[in-house]
């Protein structure tokens, strides 16, 4: 299935009305599907998987903004620290610092983003609260000097009761404004995909990640 360039124009049309940024989602998708957006002038893209990012990247023009969206494995940060836009799923102070550490290698501040728990459901990765403002402190105190935090990101739960996923939206934002007031810079809000993203951009969402909407189903 090709690119749904019509669902492309009125998504980030709406998008830029509101100043929000849109994640395109191309994990499992072949080159020409990002192609095709590229050539309408889109620029930022969001992958899954470490090695799927790394040989795309060398494929694709390097003004793309590469996004990594998926859990992130320490072992992994080396390989995509050098060019990678922002790390989205940043959940254990061990793979905060991992970034860091690499970072300071190829001498780049890398743009992080915390994910945190906000669905009821337990397959989905992120810090809690305790542990959010465990680890705020932590990377306070460590002066991570190759790392910005950038804002936090969150998965709502996988279901049509939308009224649930508000919930769980709002209470990221709740969370998103109450650490604002404590650094400065803190100006990103990754919530919302293709079935939720209404419900996210009500909410307060800066950022949404979008891919089977432009890009058609995926089997994984
Ligand atoms: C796959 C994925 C998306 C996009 O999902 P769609 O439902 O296809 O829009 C967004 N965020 C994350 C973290 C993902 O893994």
């Amino acid at each position: 299935m090709p690119v749904n360039k019509e669902a492309y124009i009125q998504i980030s049309t709406e998008l830029a009305s509101k100043h929000v940024t849109l994640v395109a989602v191309s994990k499992t998708k072949p080159i020409a599907d990002i192609l095709g957006l590229y050539e309408l002038g889109h620029r930022d893209f969001g992958e899954n998987y470490v090695q799927e990012l790394a040989d795309k990247s060398t494929q694709l023009p390097n003004d793309i903004r590469w996004h990594f969206i998926g859990h992130l494995q320490s072992n992994k940060v080396k390989q995509i620290v050098g060019f990678v836009q922002l790390i989205h799923g940043v959940d254990s102070l061990k793979l905060l610092k991992e970034i860091d550490k690499q970072g300071e290698k190829v001498s780049r501040g890398i743009d992080c983003l915390l994910q945190v728990h906000i669905a009821e459901e337990e397959t989905k990765f992120g810090f809690d609260e305790t542990e959010l403002a465990q680890a705020w402190k932590e990377i306070h105190n460590k002066k991570m000097n190759n790392l910005n935090i950038r804002g936090f990101m969150g998965m709502a739960s996988f279901t049509d009761d939308m009224n649930k996923v508000r919930k769980e939206f709002k209470k990221l934002k709740g969370l998103f404004e109450q650490y604002k007031k404590e650094k400065e810079g803190l100006d990103i809000l990754s919530m919302g995909m293709s079935s939720d993203y209404n419900v996210a951009l009500q909410e307060g969402s800066t950022m949404v990640r979008i891919g089977s909407r432009l890009f058609g189903e995926r089997d994984r």
